[in-house]
């Protein structure tokens, strides 16, 4: 049965089929014209974002434009040395011959966007499936709608849709899209959406990436340096009012180290959002009245050391501590994702670790500490996607690391090369000469050969 998209995924398949997008030139081209478009729209892109969740300029070049420009940048420089062909060992079964690792595009794929990160999550993924030779189609975040819509205008009115295109709109759209055979599908949200992926990626053998999210600790030892600790997790927490994946979904301290932390955080908030944080330019807002709703509920007021306030008609929430949580508190049983940061006790780092360990494998861990005994020890027994020691969130500026979770937080990963392997296939030749054939290939299977078969074997 025909459905909605299929001409449009249909005419992307054919033209991958010419080659066009394969070639080298046309890669670095494309890359470059979506670097100046967005370059030259930048202006529209910071007021659709304020009206979404009124995110400032600063943050989103920060977190958003400059992530996407150094991405494009360092695919174009390193295109040539990406693309080429890796020589690998030969071994003595196939001598004498030369063994190569080629990359190749894999066609067409989608790549379905989260809102609390519009433009990076959208387009960063792209920008990998173009640099390594694919057509793309974007399906952005529905509920950030604004910036959806600035993407679509821009790149659909400046873009071949056989080659790049965008298509906006939610659960339908989404639904009647993944009806379509796509050759990788890229999905960024939620665990519970991520399996309606997999499920209808499996339908076609499409392989998939999945970034999703969970609860990311930050455990802090008694050794660490509190204030920096402070300033970090604050920047970490409430930069886009806590609506960021690798955001600390939650501390774990000493108790004798907790009070002086809170009182750091305290000071670091009024520091960086003013005594009322409502009115800095620098703290977002709650992208949908459904998330404040959900937000709401976790402020347990017995517990709240910090905030604790909130405004309906402007969805703002302060940034908010809260003290005293355990592990069955109702803000224990969920991904967080919003400004609202508890704080659970700990006695024995054996016992903190076990805790985390019955829970799903977080997206980010981080640890504050100065002992390498303890960071060892935390990082070999917890398994995580990845994380930081003495800081929060920034180990996914660094793209020559990948980034992606592992477990019930993703699958699959990307950012500067890993995106690019991403988005290709690696594919296995052997080149053999005509020269001579080795004779104990062939029958008949004597002793002698099958002795020295043996030796050479091993
Ligand atoms: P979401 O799963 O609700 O939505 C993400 C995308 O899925 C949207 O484009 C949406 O239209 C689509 N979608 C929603 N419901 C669907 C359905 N039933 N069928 C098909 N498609 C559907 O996620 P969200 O609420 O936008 O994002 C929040 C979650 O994403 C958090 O858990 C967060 O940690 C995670 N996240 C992860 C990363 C990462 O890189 N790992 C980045 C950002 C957000």
């Amino acid at each position: 049965m025909k459905n909605r998209f299929e001409k449009t995924v249909d005419n992307q398949r054919r033209y991958f089929n010419t080659g066009k997008s394969k070639e080298l030139s046309f890669r670095k081209s494309n890359l470059k014209k979506l670097h100046s478009l967005i370059k030259n729209n930048e202006g529209l892109f910071y007021e659709a974002i304020y009206k979404d969740f009124k995110k400032s300029a600063y943050d989103t070049y920060l977190t958003e434009l400059g992530i996407i420009y150094h991405e494009i940048k360092l695919a174009i420089k390193r295109l040539p040395q990406w693309t080429g062909r890796q020589k690998k060992n030969t071994g003595l079964i196939n001598f004498p011959g030369r063994s190569y690792l080629v990359p190749e595009p894999l066609g067409t794929c989608l790549v379905i966007g989260a809102w609390n990160y519009p433009y990076q999550l959208s387009i960063l993924p792209a920008v990998s499936a173009m640099a390594a030779g694919n057509t793309v189609i974007i399906k952005p975040s529905e509920l950030a709608k604004n910036t959806s819509g600035i993407m679509a205008k821009t790149i659909n009115s400046n873009f071949d849709p056989e080659f790049l295109h965008i298509i906006e709109g939610g659960v339908e759209e989404t639904t009647a899209l993944l009806k379509n055979k796509f050759d990788k599908i890229f999905y960024t949200g939620s665990s519970a959406v991520g399996k309606i992926i997999m499920k209808a990626a499996s339908g076609h053998l499409t392989p998939v990436v999945l970034e999703l999210g969970g609860k990311s600790p930050a455990i802090i030892m008694e050794d660490a340096n509190i204030k920096m600790a402070a300033k970090r997790i604050v920047y970490g927490k409430f930069i886009n009012a806590g609506q960021t994946c690798v955001a600390p979904d939650y501390i774990l301290i000493k108790k004798e180290t907790k009070e002086r932390f809170i009182e750091e955080v305290k000071k670091q908030i009024i520091e960086v959002h003013g005594k009322n944080p409502i009115d800095s330019e620098a703290f977002a807002r709650i992208i949908t009245q459904k998330h404040f709703n959900r937000l709401t509920k976790l402020i347990d007021g017995s517990k709240v050391v910090a905030g604790g306030k909130y405004v309906e008609e402007d969805k703002f929430i302060a940034p908010t501590l809260l003290d005293n949580v355990g592990w069955d508190d109702a803000v224990m049983q969920q991904e967080i994702f919003g400004p609202i940061l508890p704080i659970v006790e700990f006695d024995n780092l054996d016992d903190a670790i076990s805790k985390v360990k019955e829970r799903d494998k977080p997206l980010a861990l981080y640890i504050f500490s100065k002992n390498t005994k303890d960071i060892n020890k935390i990082c070999k027994e917890i398994s995580f996607g990845g994380g930081m020691i003495n800081d929060t969130i920034l180990h996914l500026a660094n793209a020559d690391l990948p980034f992606g979770g592992v477990g019930y937080s993703g699958m699959g990963n990307y950012h500067g090369k890993f995106g690019f392997d991403t988005f290709s296939h690696h594919k296995s030749l052997i080149y053999k000469t005509n020269l001579f054939e080795p004779f104990i290939k062939f029958p008949p299977y004597t002793k002698i050969k099958f002795k020295i078969a043996k030796l050479l074997m091993g």
